[in-house]
C-alpha cells in the first residue's frame, strides 16, 4: 500500500484561510492573492507530515489542535498584511 503523507500544517491553514475570508470581506480572494497567502504563511510554519494516526502524532508532539491554530492563525494574519500591501492581482 502506497503511504501518502499529507502536510497536516496546510490542512489547518487551509481551514483557518476559509474561515477568515468569510468573517473578514476585505481580504482579497483572487487565486494570486490566495497562493501568496498560502506560501508565505506555510513558508513560516514548520510542516508536519502525517499519514494517518494524528492524534498520536499531536500527543507526541504535546500539542494540541487549538495551540496549533492559534499559531497557524498568527501567521496568516501577517502573511495577509504583507499580501495586501504588495498584491501580485
Ligand atoms: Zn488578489
Amino acid at each position: 500500500m502506497e503511504i501518502k503523507p499529507e502536510n497536516y500544517i496546510e490542512k489547518i491553514v487551509r481551514e483557518e484561510l476559509d474561515s477568515l475570508y468569510k468573517r473578514d470581506t476585505t481580504i482579497c480572494k483572487c487565486p494570486n492573492c490566495y497562493q501568496d497567502i498560502m506560501t508565505l504563511t506555510l513558508n513560516n510554519l514548520p510542516a508536519m507530515y502525517v499519514s494517518s494516526d494524528i492524534g498520536h502524532i499531536m500527543t507526541m508532539f504535546n500539542l494540541s489542535k487549538d495551540q496549533l491554530q492559534a499559531q497557524v492563525l498568527v501567521e496568516l494574519l501577517k502573511a495577509i498584511e504583507k499580501v495586501r500591501q504588495n498584491p501580485r492581482h
